[in-house]
């Protein structure tokens, strides 16, 4: 395929599917990885990525080949738009790739291009893992307890965009519908009304909470806890619940057991090699992460939830600057980092580029790079254990040295090598 304004480079392979049914891939020696450094601090970190997973990379006896690719504020520049189809159809083509943070005016303008763009690629799965690593500095007396990974659905809830500004037309027709057809009559004010729609379908819960409970197999996890608010929305966040019951006893009742039976069955002892199925409602969640933190392994959690959940969780194991995410559905994986584009630090080379890190070191264990992936692990813990740190982590400890971006990315190439 040739792009008006990508440069796709002669090089590199491209990564292809293996297995239509299980998504597997398969990987050539020199894939080419479309990259997309984001707005406000992504040009800082995207860099200083780049860097650290090409030494990782090549330590290990691989190499990539980068095909830079635009959205947002560069994009605009480029192409009069916020998100081309090039960059869209880059990604989707070559299956695998990494992008930083893009912001999403408040309010007014355009919708989420994050959004957007895990819609357009049917990316519906997104994945945090949080774990704690040496030396971070945490507001939490036990953070090393913290070893979760979590799934949030990532195309419908309320992110799906049915959304109606108060006084428009459509929201007035809305409210008539409502009222007219569903009798609707208390429980909208009267005066402006902004109106939007939740919706959480069977399809879309299932095939989420299949992802979570195959991972909680294949990496021996003890539990998998859906979160939900199906206390206060019965139809939609309850329903999230129980779809989640559901697939686990239709699909996979041998390998999973609910809570329930855990106690009535097996006196609190789950036999070995099974994965326990719990629910919680999402407050309660939100403080049992604090209380019983090390009882919590996999979450599964719709939408909204899940972007609370997690930048919660990434608190206490030290900050946004270190909290990794990635994005996957169909045999495709976009990595990115749970922070944003932080506007007031673009450019000023200071932010801490390891969340980004790990989410290239996520998307080297999806190529099944383990080795450059346990080798950037080690490096970014090396370095934070010794006090090098960014300005965040270093506000946070007695001593140490602060670095810029691109230092830390620097020293972090150094352990690398010193490494291996
Ligand atoms: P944010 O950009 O994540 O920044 C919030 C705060 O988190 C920063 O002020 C900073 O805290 C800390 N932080 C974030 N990234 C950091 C890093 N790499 N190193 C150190 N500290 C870091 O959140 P926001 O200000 O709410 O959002 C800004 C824009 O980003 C919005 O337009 C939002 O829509 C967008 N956004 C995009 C994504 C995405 O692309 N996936 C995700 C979330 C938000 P201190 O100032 O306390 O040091």
């Amino acid at each position: 395929m040739s792009y008006e304004h990508i440069e796709i480079p002669a090089d590199g392979n491209n990564i292809t599917l293996a297995d239509e049914e299980t998504g597997e891939l398969d990987v050539p020696e020199n894939p080419i990885v479309p990259i997309l450094y984001g707005d406000g601090i992504g040009s800082d970190v995207g860099p200083a990525a780049q860097m650290v997973m090409e030494a990782a990379a090549g330590e290990t006896g691989h190499s990539i080949t980068w095909a830079r690719v635009y959205a947002g504020e560069a994009a605009r520049d480029r192409y009069g738009e916020n998100l081309p189809q090039e960059t869209v159809d880059t990604i989707r083509e070559h299956r695998v790739a990494i992008k930083g943070p893009l912001t999403t005016p408040i309010g007014s303008g355009f919708r989420s291009l994050n959004v957007a763009l895990r819609q357009k690629l049917d990316l519906y799965a997104n994945v945090r893992p949080t774990y704690y690593l040496a030396g971070v500095p945490s507001p939490v007396k036990s953070p090393e307890e913290m070893d979760m990974v979590s799934f949030r659905e990532n195309t419908e809830d309320v992110y799906a965009g049915i959304e109606y500004e108060a006084e428009s037309e459509d929201a007035q027709k809305l409210r008539e519908f409502l009222r007219d057809e569903l009798d609707v009559t208390d429980a909208i004010h009267d005066g402006p009304v902004g109106l939007g729609i939740k919706p959480i379908s069977e399809f879309g819960s299932k095939r989420l909470i299949r992802e979570a409970i195959e991972y909680a197999i294949a990496n021996n996890r003890d539990s998998v806890t859906l979160v939900h608010k199906g206390n206060i929305m019965k139809y939609t966040e309850a329903a999230f619940r129980d779809w989640g019951y559901e697939v686990a006893a239709e699909e996979y009742a041998d390998e999973t057991i609910d809570e329930d039976a855990l106690y009535d069955e097996y006196d609190g002892e789950a036999p070995d090699d099974t994965v326990v199925i719990k629910d919680r409602i999402a407050d309660n969640m939100l403080q049992q992460l604090l209380t019983r933190t090390g009882d919590y392994e996999v979450l599964a959690m719709p939408n909204l939830n899940g972007d609370y959940l997690s930048d919660s969780a990434g608190a206490q194991i030290g900050g946004l600057g270190i909290a990794p995410g990635g994005n996957f559905g169909h045999g495709r994986f976009l990595a990115e980092p749970v922070h944003g584009s932080a506007p007031k630090y673009a450019g000023q080379d200071k932010v801490n580029p390891t969340a980004i890190i790990l989410s290239g070191r996520m998307m080297f264990e999806y190529l099944g790079w383990t080795d450059a992936a346990e080798l950037i692990r080690d490096a970014v813990e090396e370095s934070i254990r010794t006090g090098r740190v960014t300005y965040d982590l270093h506000r946070q400890i007695e001593g140490g040295e602060k670095l810029a971006t691109s230092e830390f990315a620097d020293s972090i190439v150094d352990e690398i090598r010193a490494i291996s």
